[in-house]
């Protein structure tokens, strides 16, 4: 065993830092699209790192992934058919199969040396890759969406890195217009919105592209996240018609047929209780 060290990822936009204690590096792979790292840390569990941004941990990436799956499914009516651009790490990928209506989720990701690496060393995120409603695929989200078929899919989620790189076309008009010609009437995009903290700027933009590109209601909910910049992280859900976000199927997510360790009806009901810092920047 080595001597532990610390691992640190500095956050230059936020002037702050998030660091943990760490044994070894297990693994190292540099794609054509980016540098995946895996550490092993002393409480942590594994760490992946992707352009040396922390992505996931062992220990907490149940936050964001039940955030990102459960709070935009549970405010579709039905949700049937779900694509999921990026998420190589497949942790979403295997919360929304938790649902049982779900009978098509499409996960679509530009690298896949991202999911090679979570199924060797996060194989918990991936225990549901084989679920014969799943389609682990790998593409450019760009063109994925590009080319899907018009009204043709319930929910997409956006579960890509930050909008830097690869991702950068991930968080435009013309992207989220490709989405929503594939979404049915009712249907919902959710995409990672950051740091409500720190890149309040950023969700701005996000929202203003996807009311240019045609959405007509929005909801920004925040999560924490403490792996992530400032650990306050987000995801804004965009509706295709004019629809209240803050009404979600709360019977039915009272009554879940899967546990969670954080998503629950009342974290979704208290997700929606729009702090005043975010009201006021949002300007709800
Ligand atoms: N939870 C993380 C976050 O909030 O930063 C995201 C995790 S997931 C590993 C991010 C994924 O987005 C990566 O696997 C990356 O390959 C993928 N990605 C980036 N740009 C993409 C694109 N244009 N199309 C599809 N996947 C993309």
């Amino acid at each position: 065993m080595s001597k532990p060290t610390w691992l640190h990822e500095n956050f230059e936009h936020t002037g702050s830092a998030f660091g943990l204690r760490v044994t070894r590096k297990l693994d190292e792979v540099q794609s054509p699209f980016q540098k995946i790292e895996i550490w092993e840390s002393t409480d942590w569990g594994k760490v992946m790192l992707i352009d040396g941004a922390m992505m996931v941990t062992t220990r907490d990436n149940f936050f964001y992934h039940e955030m990102m799956a459960h709070a935009p499914l549970y405010t579709h009516a039905d949700p049937k058919d779900v694509v999921i651009i990026g998420g190589g790490d497949c942790g979403t990928l295997r919360e929304v199969l938790r649902h049982p209506g779900v009978q098509r989720a499409v996960q679509c990701d530009i690298d896949e040396q991202v999911t090679r690496m979570a199924e060797k060393y996060f194989p918990e995120l991936c225990e549901s890759n084989n679920d014969p409603r799943a389609t682990v695929m790998f593409d450019d989200g760009i063109a994925y969406m590009a080319n899907a078929a018009p009204e043709s899919v319930d929910v997409i989620i956006v579960d890509s890195t930050d909008p830097v790189g690869p991702a950068e076309g991930l968080f435009n008009r013309a992207f989220y217009a490709n989405c929503l010609k594939a979404l049915r009437p009712g249907g919902l995009l959710v995409q990672q919105s950051e740091s409500p903290l720190a890149l309040m700027d950023l969700i701005l933009d996000m929202r203003r592209a996807m009311q240019d590109a045609g959405f007509a209601s929005f909801r920004t909910l925040p999560f924490p996240q403490p792996c992530y910049p400032t650990g306050w992280w987000s995801c804004t859900i965009a509706a295709r018609e004019p629809r209240d976000l803050t009404r979600f199927r709360e019977a039915d997510a009272e009554a879940k047929p899967f546990d969670t360790q954080y998503y629950t009806a009342a974290i979704h009901r208290g997700a929606l209780a729009m702090p005043p810092i975010m009201a006021k920047a949002l300007g709800e």
